[in-house]
């Protein structure tokens, strides 16, 4: 599992920072790879990685400002592209207007996609668990920005132990279908007596990971209550240490007001992103060194950049 970064910049696009998008690529859970925003420009970013279009099986939109929403009826019609490849239906979720927003254009611009989107649009009252499949369950909240923004907190269900099968061949249990027997939690009895208890040679079931995806907003509690123990938190951060006023009359957070909330979330990570262009590479590093008098373990992510979960 690990997010990419697609695009990191605040507002508009500048040469080192397109506008917000980001991938979180769960290939080895479900060979899927989930979009959070989609800014203009986002499928030429996705270009420069590995990922393949088609396996973009969900976007999450956290509202409906531009800088968040204008590449998708591009990377849309191109994903249609891929002719040689099987077709699969893509479900999006956002506030209320997406849909509107994407069939318009695509309407307008005549373009014609040979597969299905299911939208799941949301509104102030109809948030709380938008998604639940059998390994996930996603969870949006409403956050406070100039519009209607959410949240989105994903966590993955815990995953199962697993077999101890070096152990068990010690234990003189033979290789075969009692494996099975024990991986199911079955207690057995080998033929010269022994008995062999699956909880002996099960380990526990290790917890799921959570991460925590916001949209742009002011500092506010539900980003803390989304972001609990989350083993990673994307955070905006608009603006810097002394700026609190300025963000708060634009809807934004500072770096300071991201570690705030990482901190009292007892979130495990903190990655900083919808970072302004007005801020040079050693304002970037300052970002980094007064938010980390906060919260630790913070890192200021680039376009492009790979995190590990
Ligand atoms: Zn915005």
């Amino acid at each position: 599992m690990d997010i990419q970064f697609l695009g990191t910049g605040a507002g508009q696009p500048s040469k080192a920072r397109n506008v917000s998008s980001l991938a979180l690529k769960l290939l080895d859970e479900i060979n899927e790879v989930w979009l959070f925003d989609c800014g203009e420009g986002t499928q030429n970013r996705i270009l420069e990685t590995t990922i393949r279009p088609r396996k973009v099986s969900k976007i999450f939109i956290t509202h409906l400002h531009g800088d968040h929403i204008f590449g998708l009826p591009g990377f849309l019609s191109s994903r249609a592209f891929q002719a040689n490849e099987e077709q699969t239906d893509l479900e999006i979720y956002g506030p209320q207007g997406i849909k509107a927003f994407v069939l318009t254009s695509l309407r307008v611009s005549g373009s014609r996609l040979p597969y299905r989107i299911h939208f799941h649009e949301f509104d102030q009252d109809s948030l709380g668990k938008v998604l639940e499949t059998d390994k996930f369950t996603v969870y949006a909240e409403e956050l406070d920005h100039t519009i209607f923004c959410v949240g989105y907190r994903v966590m993955q269900k815990d995953l199962e132990g697993t077999l101890d099968a070096e152990k068990l061949k010690a234990a003189g249990v033979p290789f075969g279908p009692l494996f099975g027997k024990i991986k199911n939690g079955q207690d057995i009895v080998l033929d010269d007596g022994t008995e062999i208890k699956a909880a002996d040679y099960i380990s526990a079931p290790r917890p799921g990971k959570i991460i925590t995806i916001l949209g742009d907003t002011r500092k506010t509690n539900a980003s803390v209550r989304l972001a609990v123990n989350a083993d990673v938190l994307v955070h905006e951060s608009t603006y810097g240490k002394g700026d609190e006023k300025i963000a708060r009359n634009h809807g934004h957070s500072t770096n300071m007001q991201a570690a705030q909330v990482a901190a009292e979330a007892g979130a495990k990570r903190l990655l900083l992103n919808h970072i302004s262009a007005r801020f040079l590479s050693k304002d970037i590093s300052q970002l980094k060194k007064d938010a980390a008098t906060v919260f630790e373990n913070v890192h200021v992510v680039k376009d492009l950049e790979e995190v590990e979960l």
